[in-house]
């Protein structure tokens, strides 16, 4: 009788194979007291609504990234529709975007005046199927729109082919990468701009924030005017931008609330060191499951 108890599953009732309390190992992001004290600080002074401690942020995730520039959003959406408008898209204009993922890759470009053109996706990658691009570029396309989804890498070699043979834009999506890798390069640079929600359920998980990177200056400098009058300065260097120098041109307003820079600089800190860890385990557990038949490994 005891026998047959203790060899029944855990799913026709019989007792948990693994008993250990897990603990809090599912729990993320990590908050330590780095954080709380980072957040207090700006919160005692009431330096919620200022951008000392964001433009500290942006200028250490530019260098974490390898970008030149880093703009921070109050979130991804807005973020990503900054990158859209960065590559000129507007009015009539048309961009091609991966047909699974999350709603904020695509949608913002109706606010611009343009639409989307959904292609397909690897059933592998679950990314932007690069064979599937080149016919639905028409003469109003302005850029594509990669997602890194699920953290694996897009195929970008072949899609910035494609881009470059159209002259279009590519941006990339992300919010599920962020540190992630593409033969080597840090997915976020290989495309004409990337942009990437920030929010507490993704891999950098600040709270509600997003952050825009770019190399190009005009990109750049369009995403600031779409949305952050505050830095709409003297500094700018696109000629037909300098007549409005101050001008909430996109009639948004999209910075950062300081909390979240100010988390987020604790948290870039400790990312590539915890997501060292986690990707170990994760390589460890899809090891184990070699040979399992019907399952694949996702790395
Ligand atoms: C979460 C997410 C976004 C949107 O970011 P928010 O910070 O929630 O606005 C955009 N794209 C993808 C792929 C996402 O997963």
């Amino acid at each position: 009788k005891e026998v047959f108890i203790v060899s029944k599953l855990a799913i026709f009732g019989g007792p948990k194979a693994v008993q250990s309390d897990p603990k809090d190992i599912f729990t993320w992001p990590i908050i330590t007291k780095e954080d709380e004290d980072a957040a207090l600080e700006v919160l005692r002074r009431g330096g919620m609504s200022a951008t000392d401690v964001t433009i500290k942020f942006e200028e250490e995730f530019a260098d974490w990234q390898g970008t030149k520039y880093a703009l921070a959003f109050n979130n991804g959406t807005a973020s990503l529709q900054a990158a859209m408008y960065g590559c000129g898209v507007g009015v009539g204009d048309e961009i091609i975007c991966p047909s699974v993922t999350y709603w904020a890759s695509a949608i913002q470009v109706f606010s611009l005046g343009g639409t989307v053109v959904f292609a397909e996706v690897d059933p592998d990658t679950l990314c932007l199927d690069p064979k599937d691009i080149e016919h639905r570029i028409s003469d109003r396309t302005k850029a594509i729109m990669v997602v890194h989804y699920l953290g694996h890498p897009a195929d970008m070699d072949p899609i910035m082919e494609i881009a470059k043979k159209h002259n279009l834009k590519v941006i990339e999506d992300v919010s599920h990468a962020q540190g992630g890798l593409y033969k080597g390069r840090k997915l976020g640079t290989i495309g004409d701009v990337a942009a990437m929600s920030l929010m507490s359920g993704k891999s950098l998980a600040i709270g509600e924030g997003g952050m825009l990177v770019t190399d190009d200056r005009e990109i750049y400098e369009r995403a600031v005017v779409l949305g952050h009058y505050e830095k709409f300065n003297d500094s700018f260097e696109t000629e037909y931008l300098k007549p409005y120098t101050g001008l909430p041109m996109g009639g948004y307003k999209y910075r950062m609330h300081q909390i979240s820079s100010a988390v987020g600089r604790v948290q870039l800190k400790y990312y590539d060191e915890r997501c060292e860890e986690i990707r170990k385990a994760m390589n460890y557990f899809w090891d184990l499951l070699e040979g399992v038949p019907g399952l694949k490994a996702h790395r």
